[in-house]
């Protein structure tokens, strides 16, 4: 089996039982394109000896016919899940040399259903960023034009996937970090509903904002791995207790009756004539499925970005204080005094986008300005979630571009922060109002660099945008 024509796991499992290896021979050639593909540095490290042996021990296991939901399927997973033993290093200096301690619930769950674990990603440092360039260690390329970024913070996932150097990935989801990374690589990215999947063991960047989700060739892989992560977990008070659907079961290709809504100020004039057109025939192809598509409007999509970057750094002020050299990973030299130790620690060991959100979270959360911002900030996003509401009363699910660009250049938006910021004009609101989106394939520009498109959906309902999605490949 060859990872470069292995686009799905129903084609590994029609492969699979005309030959007795067929796992350990799929993970050697996964094993040999992530060295082939080294430059693209989407992988901070590679579990080569544990894919050998776990290949081996499903072999024996599918040859018993005793394995799990997910036997041989290959996984690379974001460093910014806990592996137990692994590094976890959130593509930071700081935490270059820690060890996690236990495995994330999702870990767990895919080590049950016999995935196979092949490595951790690069990305941006602890998942902030729009390009992958915010890595300590380097930025992650764009598998078909080296010179351009391919999306972030979930980088180095959706190039595993893009690049054939696994068939799947996990990254995570505050503010866009897959969907647009799909977009850009032109794979499937699925952010599901907050609460959908468990965070324990995931690094906390925005609490309130941060899911896990998955990277994969097609709406099918996305919807297997999604039934095994997905559900309760009692070490997490955020997740549902809302049972996961058995999304594949269901996928059954008949779209007669859905309507989708067209939110009016994601498709201003602005918008890049290619990326509208694009959109507008996989638009008219749903149509022929019998969809109907009505304009919307959510009339609060301009504070979206203010909102989004208050809110997130306030959190994420908090959640990284934690890293202050004396309980996690990097100590500075320079510590002479208690306070010194703190300071340079944290000077030394962040990068400078950590840094520029700490001290914007700080600011906004500081006595005489929490008020203006905090607290405003948390108004609005009522507002914003009350417009989906409203909009999802009459529509099943919105239909919306993904990013206004295709990959930029490396080194194109990095020393402008605010650019790098509205990039995420059409991400962030789905965070903001906890809602499953998808990103999935829509086409090419001139430059050859595909082309997504993102669908939403209510709370919960991520089959209908499986569904959708799944129909849209064919
Ligand atoms: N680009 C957004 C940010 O920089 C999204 C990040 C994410 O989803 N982790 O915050």
């Amino acid at each position: 089996m060859n990872p470069e024509t292995l686009l799905s796991y129903d084609s590994f499992l029609n492969q699979k039982d005309k030959n007795e290896n067929s796992v350990s021979n799929l993970v050697t050639e996964y094993l040999e394109n992530i060295s082939k593909r080294k430059s693209l540095n989407a992988f901070l490290e590679v579990f080569k000896e544990e894919t050998i042996s776990s290949a081996k021990i499903i072999d024996k296991k599918i040859k018993e016919k005793k394995e799990n939901s997910l036997a041989g399927f290959v996984i690379a997973v974001k460093d910014i899940i806990s592996i137990k033993g692994k590094k976890l290093t959130c593509s930071s200096k700081i935490l270059e040399k820690f060890d996690s301690l236990y495995d994330a619930t999702v870990i767990k769950r895919l080590k049950e259903a016999d995935a196979i674990l092949i490595g951790k990603t690069n990305c941006d440092e602890f998942a902030m960023g729009s390009s992958g360039e915010n890595s300590a260690f380097g930025p992650t390329l764009h598998p078909l034009d080296e010179s351009k970024v391919p999306g972030g913070s979930s980088s180095g996932s959706a190039v595993a996937v893009a690049s054939k150097c696994s068939l799947g990935s996990l990254g995570t989801d505050t503010g866009g970090s897959i969907r647009q990374p799909a977009g850009f690589c032109g794979i499937v990215g699925l952010k599901p509903t907050y609460g959908r999947v468990s965070r324990f063991g995931l690094v906390a960047f925005a609490s309130s904002f941060d899911q896990i989700g998955t990277f994969t060739n097609n709406a099918r892989d996305a919807a297997r791995i999604l039934e095994v992560i997905a559900g309760h977990d009692p070490l997490d008070s955020t997740s549902s207790t809302i049972p996961v659907p058995k999304y594949l079961n269901r996928m059954n290709g008949d779209l007669k009756g859905l309507k989708i809504g067209l939110p009016k100020e994601y498709f201003e004039e602005s918008l890049n004539p290619e990326i509208k057109n694009c959109i507008n025939s996989k638009i008219e192809f749903l149509k022929s499925k019998g969809v109907t598509f009505v304009e919307v409007s959510l009339p609060h999509t301009e504070y979206t970005i203010p909102t989004y970057y208050i809110l997130t750094t306030a959190e994420a002020s908090s959640n990284l204080a934690r890293y202050d050299g004396a309980r996690y990973g990097f100590r500075s030299e320079k510590n002479d005094s208690m306070e010194n130790m703190f300071a340079n620690s944290r000077s030394e060991g962040f990068g400078r986008e950590v840094k520029r959100r700490i001290m914007l979270g700080t600011y906004v959360l500081s006595a005489g300005y929490y008020d203006a911002y905090y607290k405003k900030a948390q108004q609005v996003r009522r507002l914003i979630q009350n417009d989906f509401l409203d909009v999802f009363k009459k529509v099943d699910c919105l239909l919306t571009p993904i990013s206004p660009t295709t990959a930029f250049s490396i080194g194109e938006k990095i020393n402008d922060p605010l650019q790098m910021y509205l990039s995420d004009i059409y991400t962030v609101s789905v965070n903001i109002a906890g809602l499953p989106g998808i990103s999935i394939p829509a086409g090419k520009d001139k430059n050859n660099l595909p082309i997504g498109l993102q669908l939403i959906g209510k709370h919960f309902d991520e089959l209908t945008l499986l569904k959708i999605a799944d129909v849209c490949e064919q």
